[in-house]
């Protein structure tokens, strides 16, 4: 069999996007602000300079469509791989006798192992911009974590993590790694915050919730001196930061003159999702494609299928401006299934919209299929899947094989927002028979 030139689309450095793309611009009505929990009136931009940079609000308040990315960011975009390839699962195809078309973009290649410092580092750029020493942030899996740790030692900051205590146990590596970036990671709920403390004298073996640690990344960030706080999904401008994914899937598709039928792409707070999707969603609310969008999330944390659309804290200790997002309740403890990027009460309120709006549709999955489903991948494409990106693979094989039963030949393309080579213990457990 030879190859062809869709079994892998490669863009050149000077292809990295120049600009970000905002769909705030394309949408037929605006997004709701966040509102101020004290008062439950919009926060105005000075509200949010306690924890974060002058640059990233005026992002995260931006209705201009495109925003430039600056070329420190474009240099440390060439650095941790991008421009990604596009890639055809040929193998996958024939193992599912499908007669669809199957495509992943490869989140996976970068050096954190994941499209999450595709916003660590313009966060931490604009935060080095206005003389921040030190960024407190979150972490489930540990894969933000380990993006704000190689984003903070490029532009020289300090970095202190709280890894949600599950991950913190699950995947000591993913600790190391941080560490190694040069970060100091605390198991939380941590005994290092006020907020940590009382949840720890209540409940002392609580297996900690991505809501609680952005709480006390919060604390932190208010109590210490020349420190910042970094999100790593959920809000408009780390939406925003993703967008360079979907512009090259752009790009690579023009080149093989193909659109697609299907993207697919998991959801935990939303981020890879909209970067992925985003752009070329523009392009469907402005009458020029017909792809369908589809998010696919856990059973056991179900914000888009279940959850309800009102605004909510994002965090569990109410420090946060309230959200308006489709949400489980800030207090929601999700079962500690090992997809822990998928743990998160509540969804983007740029997804939330698109969501009501129709613009897309989500599949939720019980960890069991997602991993049979990374598991094929292996075994086919040779890449072992992170546990979140498994969710989108299940969804794309859903399709294939709906694809084949209408004897359609359906483009499907997906985001392989991650690799799991950290994340063996979950594998290990489902090859066991222990999920
Ligand atoms: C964090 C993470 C996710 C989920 O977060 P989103 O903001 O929804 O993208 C998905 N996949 C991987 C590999 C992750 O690290």
């Amino acid at each position: 069999m030879s190859i062809s030139k869709d079994d892998r689309i490669d863009l050149r450095p000077d292809d990295i996007p120049t600009k970000w793309y905002n769909i705030a611009a394309d949408l037929p009505e605006p997004l709701p602000p966040p509102l101020n929990p004290v008062t439950n009136q919009p926060m105005r931009p000075e509200d949010l300079e306690a924890i974060f940079p002058k640059g990233a609000i005026a992002q995260e308040m931006s209705v201009e469509r495109y925003i430039d990315i600056p070329e420190e960011v474009r240099d440390a975009y060439l650095m941790i791989g991008r421009p990604s390839p596009l890639q055809r699962a040929r193998r996958l195809e024939r193992y599912l006798k499908t007669p669809a078309k199957i495509y992943f973009k490869r989140e996976d290649l970068s050096p954190a192992g994941s499209h999450k410092p595709n916003s660590a580092i313009p966060q931490a750029y604009l935060n080095m911009k206005e003389g921040v020493e030190h960024l407190t942030t979150e972490t489930g899996a540990g894969q933000w974590g380990t993006a704000l740790s190689l984003a903070c030692a490029h532009f020289g900051l300090g970095c202190k993590v709280f890894m949600v205590r599950t991950s913190y146990e699950q995947k000591p590596f993913r600790r190391l790694v941080m560490e190694t970036y040069g970060a100091t990671v605390h198991s939380s709920p941590s005994d290092v915050t006020e907020y940590g403390r009382s949840i720890n004298a209540k409940t002392p073996d609580h297996p900690g919730t991505l809501g609680i640690a952005i709480t006390e990344a919060v604390e932190v960030c208010l109590h210490q001196k020349n420190t910042k706080y970094s999100l790593g999904s959920v809000l408009n401008h780390v939406m925003l930061h993703q967008t360079v994914i979907g512009q090259e899937v752009m790009m690579q598709l023009e080149q093989i003159d193909t659109v697609p039928d299907y993207m697919v792409a998991c959801v935990g707070g939303g981020s890879n999702f909209a970067g992925f999707c985003f752009p070329m969603m523009g392009k469907k609310i402005q009458g020029k494609v017909e792809t369908e969008f589809i998010a696919t999330e856990p059973v056991s944390v179900p914000s888009l299928t279940k959850g309800e659309l009102r605004y909510d804290y994002g965090d569990t200790g109410g420090m946060t401006p309230l959200l308006k997002m489709y949400t489980l309740g800030c207090d929601f403890v999700p079962s500690a299934i090992h997809a822990g990027g998928l743990r998160y009460h509540g969804m983007a309120p740029s997804v939330s919209k698109v969501a009501e709006l129709g613009y897309m549709k989500t599949y939720a999955y019980e960890q069991n299929e997602t991993f049979a489903a990374g598991v094929t991948f292996a075994q086919t494409e040779g890449i072992i899947p992170a546990p979140e990106s498994c969710h989108a693979i299940k969804g794309a094989m859903d399709l294939a094989l709906e694809a084949k039963k209408n004897n359609e030949e359906k483009v499907i393309v997906f985001n392989l927002s991650g690799h799991g080579l950290l994340d063996m213990a979950g594998y290990d457990r489902y090859l066991r028979n222990r999920l």
